[in-house]
């Protein structure tokens, strides 16, 4: 670390406009509320074009990826209209989703905006007891989030009455197109009132997604993310790479990346305020000495902590973007992004800070599986590449070591200040061989300066990238190939379902240990792994699926016997 004290002209700027940007989009105080107590300092691009068009009953057609921050863009204007109508007659608002996983997701993300708002959400879909779906269906409910085929099943049984709906939202439509929802899609949408407001959001716009727009929309506000002009010159010389890694293990994905870069200064920059407390608390109790910069603290409080990271006591500073801004570090070497930013401008912004007047900047990127697309879109915006890396291993960590080790012992054998050492050498040569006596010191000198913790042993899981659908929309023109989708370079894969989740307390190492406990199948063979909150998916080539299935019914996992089958994809009526 550097200790040299630089002084620097700029600051940090104030950020007190920021503090209602949400309210300036005309939301009512119980959301506020809600997302201050989740941390969110200010809306996304997309938030900020959609929430007001939507909140004024606006058609919207939307192209924006996952992890541009769209769920709430459609969820906060939804709730705010509803909590001023509520009825009985069945749900005000629709949501129909792909795939089981998002419908759980959007759901929990409208209960969480929703709750000071007393919303009944809930999510339906196939493979799970539709009587509990019923009985919901029966108390009285304000939003579903639903897969096609199940929201079609209920249409058909009379439970799933859309004659009150006031919204209906199609999220992922090229997702539900690919997937061959097209018909049922269209079959809900001739059940829903004729006077409705329809939203579409989709990642990529095939002629197919226009056409539905055209027929369904009614005069839509169009909004675009991710596809605007390159900021070219903007984005310096800075080496960018890329980790997938499943949300629980991002910490410890984050420690083993910086162990192997070690900066002079890094900033880590998180989405929210709460994320930053918790990864600041974190990282301090791994051995880093990290500081917290967020919007809530006061200037005096933010000097005093960029003092810090310049005057090198510091290494590591954990920011959310609205506390970062304006911030210029002239140590800065590393721009992590804990979270895959929720749009190309803000990525560019964000590692604009290294790389500055020719010094050399590192930019990293944690990324979920699931955020796979986003980093496409800001490849295609930068029109620069990012590379896929593999998070490094514990023997990765430890040649790195004692490459340090080796660095230093280089560094001190050229200065000039050996003497005073001289006579331990030469008394200690009498009994022992020259290069035992150089072993021990060399030993001495590496467990000083690199303490190991039982975190350098713990292996990673890698995760493997989903199956992308990139190619109809032109595809990446740089090519290239993605490291850590080894199940799929064999060929084509399965995805078995596993009935425990989060709940259970699961953990991907639990399902790739007992996956390769309970098989010959290595945990390289493995693909990604998703965990949602009652059950989880694996992906494994087909070759072995039965041979997984078999295992993995005959033994438990966490303790407990449950239920694995082949995925069917999203729906299974
Ligand atoms: P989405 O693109 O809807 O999947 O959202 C991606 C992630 O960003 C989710 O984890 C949200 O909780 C989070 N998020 C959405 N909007 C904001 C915001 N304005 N500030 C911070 N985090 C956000």
């Amino acid at each position: 670390m550097s200790s040299a004290p630089v002084p620097t002209e700029s600051t940090i700027s104030g950020d007190s406009e920021e503090a209602n940007a949400f309210a300036d989009l005309g939301l009512r105080a119980e959301l506020l509320g809600a997302l201050a107590a989740l941390g969110y300092e200010e809306p996304t691009p997309i938030q900020r074009e959609a929430i007001p068009p939507l909140l004024a009953g606006r058609d919207l057609l939307g192209q924006a990826a996952t992890g541009t921050g769209k769920t709430a863009a459609f969820a906060l204007p939804l709730l705010q209209r509803m909590a001023t109508g509520g009825s009985n007659a069945g749900p005000v608002a629709l949501v129909l989703v792909p795939t089981r996983e998002l419908a759980v997701q959007v759901s929990e993300a409208f209960h969480r905006y929703g709750k000071d708002l007393g919303t009944r959400v809930l999510p339906i879909y196939g493979g799970q007891p539709i009587g509990r779906q019923l009985r919901a269906l029966d108390l009285g409910v304000d939003v579903v989030v639903a897969t096609p085929g199940r929201a079609l099943d209920h249409i058909a049984r009379g439970t799933l009455r859309l004659g009150g709906l006031a919204t209906v939202v199609l999220d992922e439509a090229d997702e539900m197109l690919d997937m061959g929802f097209a018909e049922d899609i269209e079959a809900i949408l001739e059940h829903a009132p004729a006077q409705r407001q329809t939203v579409l959001f989709s990642a990529t716009m095939p002629s197919r997604i226009d056409g539905m727009a055209r027929q369904h929309l009614t005069d839509p506000v169009r909004i675009q993310i991710g596809r605007q002009q390159p900021m070219a010159g903007e984005a310096p010389l800075v080496r960018q790479s890329a980790y997938l890694v499943a949300r629980a293990h991002k910490p410890a994905a984050l420690g083993r990346v910086l162990d192997v870069e070690s900066p002079t200064a890094a900033i880590v920059f998180c989405r929210s305020r709460e994320e930053v407390d918790r990864l600041t608390e974190t990282m301090n109790g791994r051995g880093y000495r990290a500081e917290a910069l967020h919007g809530g603290m006061s200037q005096e409080q933010r000097d005093r902590v960029m003092g810090r990271l310049r005057a090198g006591t510091a290494d590591l500073l954990v920011a959310t973007d609205v506390a970062a801004r304006g911030l210029d570090v002239e140590q800065l070497t590393h721009v992590v992004n804990y979270d895959v930013p929720s749009a190309p401008e803000s990525y560019v912004h964000r590692i604009g800070r290294v790389g500055r007047a020719g010094r050399e900047g590192v930019a990293i990127t944690l990324a979920e599986p699931r955020e796979h697309r986003m980093l496409k879109t800001i490849e295609r915006v930068t029109g620069q590449r990012i590379v896929i890396d593999k998070i490094p291993t514990a023997a990765d960590l430890r040649t790195r070591r004692l490459e340090l080790t080796q660095a230093a012992l280089r560094e001190s054998l050229l200065e000039d200040d050996l003497d005073p050492f001289r006579v331990i050498v030469e008394s200690l040569s009498d009994e022992f061989d020259l290069m035992e006596v150089a072993l021990a010191a060399v030993k001495l000198a590496h467990e000083a300066a690199s303490p190991g913790s039982d975190e350098d042993q713990e292996e990673i899981p890698q995760v493997a990238v989903r199956p992308q659908r990139e190619s109809r929309s032109g595809g990446d023109p740089r090519g290239g190939d993605r490291r850590g989708s080894r199940a799929r370079s064999g060929g084509a894969t399965t995805q078995v379902f596993i009935g425990l989740g989060r709940r259970a307390g699961v953990r991907p190492q639990d399902l790739v240990g007992a996956i390769t406990g309970e098989t010959g199948i290595n945990g390289r063979d493995i693909g990604s792994i998703e965990i949602a909150d009652r059950f989880s998916l694996v992906e494994v080539p087909n070759a072995v699926a039965d041979e997984v299935i078999a295992g993995l019914r005959g033994s438990t996992i966490k303790g407990r016997k449950t239920t694995v089958r082949r995925d069917r994809g999203a729906e299974t009526r």
